[in-house]
């Protein structure tokens, strides 16, 4: 089952020891500090999501190794310039004396990860210091989903029991098992969470939530607007053949969820045709930007 889930993002880390040779290790080369721009990021955590579903924290461990290496990607602005960021270590980490609306010990999954300084990379350096890359999409697959009322695996079977019901004065969620992969993840510049928010606040009562809700709904279309350029041009990029046109109608016409997926789907196949570059020379880093701009515009 393949899982797609919204975190925050992180702000700059310093240099531990040992990191620089873990970073050497996946540019194939060895970096020298002044090279490497590092930062942590908040991958998952065991809390009961809006989804009402939560990492258990052994599958948080079984990430942990599986992330390591995976790249993030920026929006189009800054993908298209050729920038990633790639995680070279995870840790779990536990917060004592804060608990999950589960009442269990609360523990998130730190990702920590690198960027080539280049002069191109300066700007989004700044960003993701000032905390505009606040937001990150993150892709893993588990076996399990395990209903908290009966312990049936929600994959196998419909146990009957509604996510987010109570039964018997106890909340029902599904807690998610046996890490199977864990996929590159995206950085959002505007945050994902206002789409899920305008869902849940039209759902209270009270008018004192009126002007968040606009503000909320404001910013989703302002999401879902950025959303569907990003696979219009990512489809774009993946298949030559089609017609910018052709694309634009048919993304109209899909739901947050389904861009959503359809552009991890993109944005991997476009990883593919553009890998990384992070151990090239900036000269090289410009034409292969230009290559990618050249593939949008076709
Ligand atoms: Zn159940």
């Amino acid at each position: 089952m393949k899982i797609i889930k919204e975190a925050e993002g992180g702000g700059g880390a310093v240099l531990g020891p040992g990191d620089l040779e873990l970073i050497g290790a996946l540019a194939r080369r060895p970096l020298g500090p002044e090279e490497v721009y590092t930062f942590s990021v908040r991958l998952c955590d065991n809390e009961i999501d809006r989804d009402f579903e939560r990492f258990a924290p052994q599958t948080l461990e079984e990430l942990a190794p599986m992330f390591v290496g995976k790249s993030g990607i920026f929006d189009h602005q800054w993908s298209a310039r050729g920038q990633a960021a790639r995680i070279y270590k995870t840790e779990v980490i536990w917060e004592p004396g804060r608990v999950t609306r589960a009442g269990a010990p609360y523990c998130w999954l730190k990702g920590c990860a690198y960027m080539m300084r280049t002069g191109s990379s300066r700007d989004l350096i700044a960003e993701i210091e000032g905390g505009i890359k606040k937001e990150v999409s993150v892709g893993c697959s588990v076996a399990r989903s395990v209903c908290s009322i009966c312990g049936a695996d929600r994959t196998v079977c419909d146990c009957g029991h509604e996510k987010g019901q109570e039964y018997g004065g106890q909340l029902c969620y599904a807690t998610l098992e046996g890490a199977g992969d864990a996929y590159e993840f995206s950085f959002v510049a505007v945050p994902a969470q206002p789409m899920a928010g305008v869902v849940k606040s039209a759902r209270r009562d009270g008018g004192q939530d009126l002007e968040r809700l606009e503000e909320e709904a404001a910013l989703g279309r302002k999401y879902l607007e950025s959303l569907r350029s990003e696979v219009v041009r990512l489809a774009l990029l993946a298949d030559r053949e089609l017609s910018g046109k052709t694309v634009k109608s048919l993304v109209d016409k899909l739901s947050p969820g389904e861009l959503e997926e359809l552009r991890g789907s993109y944005a991997r196949r476009a990883g593919k045709r553009f890998p990384l570059r992070t151990q090239l020379s900036y000269q090289a880093e410009n034409a292969a930007s230009r290559e990618e701009n050249r593939a949008f515009l076709a």
